[in-house]
C-alpha cells in the first residue's frame, strides 16, 4: 500500500473541536471592526513577488528567508502573501481610494498568511492574521485608534496578562544620522555577530537589532537607540501618541530596542505581548508606514495598522481559560422508528430547518437506544419520534429531553411546537 499523504510540515488542520473557537474570535473581530468604523475587504492570497520585495523590504527576514515564491505557468513570479499590509496598500492605490473624500480609508481583513519558518508552538508556515489598516492620514491619533482597537479586541475576548510595548523608529529625516551612529557602534562587534547580521551591516544595520539569536541580542545590548535621535517631528508625533494612550487608559512600556521585522515602519511601532505564550509571545504587531505606498510605486500615502495572529490569540485564551463561546450543536434530532419512515423523517427535518430549528437525523443505522444516548450526550434538547401508527394518523411524538415530557403533536405543528419549546 502506498504511504498515506500527510499535510506539509508547519501547517495545521483546524478541526471541528477547534474551529468554533476561531469563529468566536473572528465574530468578535468583526464586531470591533464595526464599532471602530473599519470595513472588511478580501484580498488575494498571492501577489506579484515584487510587491513584497519592494513593500516589505529586500533585507528583512520575511523577504530574505521566509517567502513562498513560485513561477506560474505564464512564467510570472508570484508569492503567497506573508502579510497583508502591502496588499492592502496596493489595493487602496489600485482602486483609487486615495481620491475618496473620506480619509483615512479604514479597512480590515482576515485570512491565511504564509512564511517559511521553523515550525514551533505558535509559529506555523500557514497561519491566520487579522489585519487592520487606516490609510491616508498622518494624524498621530490614528495610531492611538489602531492600538486602542487591538486592545479593545483583546479586552472583549477576555484576554489578560498582556503587555503593550511601543517605540518610535523615526523617519527618513532622522534615520540616516542614527544609522551612522549604529554602524559605528556595531563595527567592532561584527566578527562576533551571526552571518545574517554581518550581511546586514551595510545594507540595513537596523535589522541587526531585531535578530532573534541570544548571542547577537546580548552583544548589541548597549547599542544606541533610534529613540534618542528622533527629529522634532517624530518626537512630537510620539508625544501625542503617548498622551492619547494615557487618555484612553492604555498602559504601555517604552521599548527603545523595538524595531519590528519589516522595513516599512516609520514613527510608531508597537507590539502586544502575551505573558502566557513563552517564546512566540507577540499576539500582534503594527505601526506606521508612511513610505510604503511610495515604495510600491504610488504617491506619498501615510498609513498605520496592525496584524494579529489568530493561532496565538486562541492559544492565549485557552491558556487563560477565557470563554470562547460554545461549539455549535443541533437542538433537535428526528428518529424514525421504522426504516420505512426514513424518507418521511427527511421531510420533517426539512420543515424544521425551514423554521430555523437546527436539526439532524441518523443516517448510519443506529438503534433508537443509541440515538437517544448520543442525543443526551450532545446536549440535544428535543427528539421527534416518528412511529408507524402515529405517523399514519399524521402525528409524531415530541420529547423534551430536559424535562422528560413527551407529547403527540400533529406533524404540521411540530416546527412551531418545538420552536416554542426551545424558547423556554
Ligand atoms: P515574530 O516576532 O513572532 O516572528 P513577527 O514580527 O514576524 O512576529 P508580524 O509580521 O508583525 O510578526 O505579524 C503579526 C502577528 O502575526 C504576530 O504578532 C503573530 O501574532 C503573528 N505571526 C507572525 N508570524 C507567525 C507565524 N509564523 N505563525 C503564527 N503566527 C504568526
Ligand atoms: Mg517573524
Amino acid at each position: 500500500m502506498a504511504e498515506s499523504i500527510k499535510a506539509p510540515r508547519g501547517v495545521r488542520d483546524i478541526l471541528p473541536d477547534e474551529s468554533w473557537k476561531w469563529a468566536y474570535v473572528l465574530t468578535m473581530a468583526r464586531k470591533v471592526a464595526e464599532d471602530f468604523g473599519y470595513q472588511e475587504v478580501h484580498l488575494p492570497i498571492f501577489e506579484q513577488t515584487e510587491l513584497f520585495c519592494r513593500g516589505i523590504g529586500d533585507t528583512t527576514d520575511v523577504v530574505e528567508k521566509e517567502m513562498y515564491t513560485f513561477e506560474d505557468r505564464g512564467n510570472r513570479s508570484l508569492t503567497l502573501r506573508p502579510e497583508a499590509t502591502a496588499s492592502m496598500v496596493r489595493a487602496y492605490l489600485e482602486h483609487g481610494m486615495n481620491k475618496d473624500a473620506r480619509q483615512p480609508a479604514k479597512l480590515w481583513c482576515a485570512g491565511p498568511m504564509f512564511r517559511y519558518e521553523r515550525p514551533q508552538k505558535g509559529r506555523y508556515r500557514q497561519f491566520w492574521q487579522l489585519d487592520f489598516e487606516a490609510i491616508g492620514v498622518q494624524d498621530p491619533l490614528v495610531d492611538v485608534e489602531i492600538i486602542h482597537l487591538s486592545l479593545e479586541l483583546y479586552r472583549r475576548l477576555g484576554m489578560t496578562n498582556l503587555e503593550v510595548v511601543i517605540n518610535s523608529v523615526g523617519c527618513p529625516a532622522c534615520r540616516p544620522k542614527y544609522r551612522e551612529a549604529l554602524q559605528n557602534f556595531l563595527e567592532p562587534l561584527l566578527p562576533d555577530l551571526c552571518e545574517t547580521c554581518q550581511g546586514r551591516y551595510d545594507r540595513n544595520p537596523l535589522r541587526i537589532l531585531d535578530c532573534k539569536r541570544p548571542e547577537c541580542k546580548e552583544k548589541t545590548e548597549g547599542a544606541p537607540s533610534i529613540f534618542d535621535s528622533l527629529c522634532e517631528e517624530c518626537r512630537e508625533h510620539f508625544d501625542t501618541v503617548r498622551q492619547g494612550l494615557e487618555t484612553i487608559g492604555a498602559r504601555y512600556t517604552l521599548d527603545k530596542r523595538l524595531v519590528r521585522g519589516l522595513d516599512y515602519y516609520t514613527k510608531t511601532a508597537y507590539e502586544v505581548l502575551s505573558g502566557d505564550l513563552g517564546a512566540q509571545n507577540a499576539v500582534c504587531g503594527g505601526g506606521r508606514y508612511d513610505h510604503l505606498a511610495e515604495a510600491i510605486g504610488g504617491p506619498f500615502v501615510p498609513g498605520v495598522g496592525f496584524a494579529a495572529g489568530v493561532e496565538r490569540i486562541v492559544l492565549t485564551m485557552e491558556q487563560q481559560g477565557c470563554s470562547l463561546g460554545e461549539p455549535p450543536r443541533v437542538d433537535v434530532t428526528v428518529i424514525p422508528l421504522d426504516p420505512s419512515l426514513r424518507v418521511e423523517a427527511m421531510g420533517l427535518l426539512a420543515s424544521l430547518r425551514k423554521a430555523g430549528i437546527a436539526a439532524s437525523m441518523d443516517y448510519a443505522g443506529k438503534t433508537m437506544k443509541s440515538q437517544l444516548k448520543v442525543a443526551s450526550q450532545e446536549g440535544i434538547r428535543g427528539v421527534c419520534i416518528l412511529g408507524g401508527d402515529e405517523a399514519a394518523q399524521g402525528v409524531g411524538g415530541v420529547k423534551n429531553l430536559r424535562t422528560g415530557e413527551q407529547e403527540n403533536v400533529p406533524l404540521r405543528e411540530i416546527p412551531s411546537y418545538l420552536a416554542k419549546m426551545l424558547r423556554e
